[in-house]
C-alpha cells in the first residue's frame, strides 16, 4: 500500500528538472520527461518558481533545498546564474549531474554556491557505463579515475558530496566498495532500477532486479563497507513514487505514485502551492525515507585524500 495522500504543503525540499537533454543515454532513464510534452523550462519561468519556492515560510525552522537536476542540468544554458540565484534567496543548494560536465572550470564557479552535489555513478567500470548507455554519442566515457578527481575536489570545496547509484541487471554484481571509499561521499544513495511508464517500459525486463536481489546488493556493501561514517541510503521502487516533490520541464509538478506520469496546472499560473495541491504525495513515507534529512549541516570529515 502506497498510502498516498492528497496535501498542500510541500516538503521543504524540490527537485526541479529544467531540460530533458542529456549526454548520456542509459537505458533505464526515466528522466528523459518525454510525457511532459517540453523539452525545456523557459528561463524566466525557471526563475519565478525558485523565488516562489524560496518566498514559502520555513518548515520546523529548517532551510529549504532546491535540487538542480535534468536530464543533465549542467547543459541548461545559464544554469550556473540559476543556481546562484537560488543561493541568493536563502535557499539550500543541490545539484544531481552524471559527472561529464564538471570540468575545472564550471567547478570553480559553481562551488562558491553551491551546498551539495550528487554525481551518479552506475559503474566504475567503463566497460559497464557504455553497456548501460553511460558514455555520449561519440563513445566518452568518465573512468573511476575521473569520478574520483571530481569527487575530491568537491569535497575539498567543502561541498556536501553524494554518490547516486542506480541498481539495475548490468551492475548488479559489481564491488562498488574501492570506488565509494576512494570517492568518499556523506552519502550513499541506492536506488532500485525503477519502471516508469511511459518513460521507460519499453524494455524495462532487459534492467529490471527483484527486490531480493535489492536486498542482496545493499547486504553485501553494508558488510563489505563495515564501520563507516558514509551513509548508505536505498531507496526501493515503491520508496520513489510519491515521495518527491518533482517540477518537470514544462514548469508542473510531476504526480508519479503509481508509476505513471501526471502533472500538475502549471506552477507560475496558478502559484507553487495550488500545483502542487494537484498531486498526490506522502508526507510519511517522505519522512520514511528520509527526504527530509538536515541538509544544512554536514559531518565535519578531515579525509583530503
Ligand atoms: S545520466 Fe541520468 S538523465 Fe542522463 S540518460 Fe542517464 S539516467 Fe537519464
Amino acid at each position: 500500500m502506497n498510502n498516498i495522500t492528497q496535501r498542500d504543503t510541500l516538503p521543504n525540499t524540490i527537485n526541479i528538472h529544467s531540460l530533458t537533454r542529456c549526454s548520456y543515454a542509459c537505458g533505464f532513464c526515466h528522466s528523459g520527461f518525454a510525457t511532459a510534452g517540453c523539452e525545456k523550462l523557459p528561463h524566466r519561468q525557471f526563475l519565478e518558481i525558485v523565488h516562489q519556492f524560496a518566498a514559502l515560510p520555513k518548515l520546523d525552522g529548517q532551510a529549504r533545498k532546491i535540487t538542480f537536476a535534468g536530464g543533465e542540468p549542467l547543459l541548461y544554458c545559464g544554469i550556473v546564474d540559476v543556481i546562484g540565484f537560488a543561493k541568493e534567496q536563502g535557499l539550500v543548494t543541490s545539484l544531481v549531474t552524471n559527472g561529464l560536465h564538471l570540468t575545472p572550470g564550471i567547478l570553480a564557479r559553481l562551488t562558491p554556491i553551491l551546498d551539495w552535489c550528487a554525481i551518479s555513478v552506475d559503474s566504475a567500470d567503463t566497460v559497464t557505463n557504455r553497456l548501460i548507455g553511460r558514455c555520449t554519442a561519440k563513445g566518452t566515457v568518465l573512468s573511476k579515475e575521473d569520478y574520483i578527481i571530481r569527487a575530491r575536489t568537491l569535497r575539498e570545496a567543502k561541498v556536501h558530496l553524494k554518490i547516486n547509484t542506480v541498481v539495475n541487471r548490468r551492475n548488479l554484481l559489481e564491488d562498488f566498495t574501492p570506488f565509494i571509499n576512494a570517492a568518499y561521499p556523506e552519502r550513499w544513495k541506492i536506488l532500485q532500477c525503477s519502471q516508469m511508464e511511459g518513460e521507460n517500459d519499453a524494455d524495462f525486463d532487459r534492467w529490471a532486479i527483484t527486490p531480493e536481489e535489492f536486498d542482496d546488493f545493499l547486504n553485501y556493501h553494508h558488510e563489505k563497507l563495515g564501520k563507516t561514517d558514509i551513509a548508505l541510503v536505498p531507496e526501493t521502487q515503491n520508496d520513489i513514487r510519491g515521495t518527491y516533490a518533482i517540477v518537470a520541464p514544462n514548469g508542473c509538478f510531476l504526480d508519479n505514485s503509481d508509476g505513471t506520469c501526471r502533472y500538475s496546472r502549471p506552477i507560475v499560473e496558478v502559484g507553487i502551492e495550488t500545483a502542487f495541491s494537484d498531486v498526490r504525495f506522502s508526507s510519511e513515507r517522505f519522512r520514511q525515507r528520509n527526504g527530509d534529512y538536515n541538509f544544512t549541516t554536514g559531518k565535519n570529515r578531515s579525509r583530503n585524500n
